[in-house]
């Protein structure tokens, strides 16, 4: 059992108040949350006080690849072209050992810790991050990534996803569940889609796709052209033509359900909201990164307007450089509560996870974040709790 009292409390779906606690019992679970006075002390907790600091449900990270932490040095891989950007990454995960993508996954799961990230949705093609998120103790879905853009790899890459499907599951949990996600229109061919799709639905496992993030992949699915369509031409792989926005295609496709997560969604007009909506989709929305490639800027306040469930997503360290929500938050557009809410309750509703997580009430996990916040400057997390277990903590407090 552990009670935590704060200066402030940030329940996020009930109106902050001073001097607060929070009780969370042997199983994980919030006990209590209220005034101080009000929240009771069993023998058998564990007790912390931070007179200086808030207290907040902890941060969701809709879209990571923490495999991809150490690439390249760990450092942001700035190219300027988005297609020489992916081939780059491919050749960079080539040279990557499978104890390499394991370390880097450990680093990545301790430094989302470290900023009060209790929850991330991860896409990656290694496993590396469910076995980390699994011997660490961390809550996130994993998406395993199928690749293949010629529609003649179809049966070889649902060979490859099922085999990793199957091996993964083994390690989920409560806190921790696999879901699939075919890549992107320019790096799955519609077979791919098609197969990959009905057989998460099949499975009972969660989709999530980049989609209409750049506007080479517009270019490659609305008109066959563009650099992607170079780079298929070169491997002999047949282009064509879909006459449609990516976010159209994916739907004709029968990729787009209540079960999937579409991140970016940069190049999408209202036609394509109105689609994501109809469908049921949420939406990761990753500003910074969409700024780092030039992708332009999704139209966040529509998907919002619309009714469409998104959160907010950091991208990978070779896009960003640091995995900062915050300065997302900011990117978007968002300060004070209604930052706090897109990075918390909002970031579990995209993931379908808002009845477990997001918010301090009764009867959710115990998912916490006590930050000390000084005006101008990020917070520093001083302790992060995943379902009732310290993960981070500054150490004197
Ligand atoms: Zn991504």
């Amino acid at each position: 059992m552990l009670r935590i009292r704060a200066g402030r409390v940030h329940p996020v779906t009930a109106p902050s108040f001073e001097d607060g606690a929070v009780l969370v019992n042997g199983e994980g679970r919030i006990a209590a949350v209220g005034a101080n006075a009000d929240v009771p002390t069993p023998r058998a907790a564990r007790v912390l006080h931070f007179p200086d600091a808030e207290l907040l449900p902890g941060l969701v990270n809709c879209h990571t690849h923490l495999e991809l932490t150490q690439l390249g040095g760990g450092a942001k891989y700035e190219e300027p072209e988005f297609v020489n950007w992916i081939r780059r990454v491919r050749t960079l995960k080539d040279a990557t050992s499978a104890d390499d993508f394991y370390e880097a996954a450990l680093a990545g799961v301790r430094d989302c810790w470290a900023r009060g990230v209790t929850c991330v949705a991860e896409t990656g093609s290694t496993g590396a991050v469910m076995r980390a998120l699994h011997d660490l103790g961390g809550r996130g879905i994993v998406y395993h990534e199928t690749f293949g853009p010629d529609p003649a790899q179809c049966a070889e890459s649902m060979r490859e996803l099922e085999a990793a499907v199957l091996r993964l599951r083994r390690l989920a949990t409560a806190q921790l569940s696999v879901g699939v996600s075919p890549h992107a229109p320019y790096s799955v061919s519609a077979p791919l889609y098609q197969a990959s799709a009905a057989f998460a639905r099949r499975e009972g496992l969660p989709l999530a796709v980049h989609v209409a993030e750049s506007q080479a992949e517009t270019d490659l699915v609305r008109d066959g052209a563009g650099p992607f369509a170079t780079l298929f031409g070169r491997r002999s792989i047949a282009v064509e033509a879909r006459h449609c926005s990516p976010v159209a295609y994916l739907m004709q496709l029968g990729v787009l359900g209540r079960d999937t997560l579409c991140i970016h969604c940069v190049q999408v007009d209202d036609a394509d909201v109105e689609l994501l909506r109809a469908a049921g989709a949420a939406v990761a929305h990753c500003p910074l990164s969409n700024a780092a490639h030039r992708h332009g800027r999704a139209p966040f306040d529509r998907f919002r307007q619309a009714g469409v469930p998104v959160g907010l997503g950091t991208d990978s360290v070779i896009s960003v450089g640091e995995l900062d929500l915050w300065a997302e938050a900011d990117a978007a557009g968002l300060r004070g509560d209604a930052a706090r809410r897109a990075l918390t309750i909002e970031g579990a509703r995209a993931l379908g996870w808002d009845r477990e997580i997001g918010s301090l009430e009764v009867g959710k996990a115990g998912d916490l974040v006590v930050q000390a916040v000084r005006p101008s400057d990020r917070p520093t997390v001083l302790l992060t709790v995943v379902s009732g277990k310290i993960v981070h903590q500054i150490s004197g407090q």
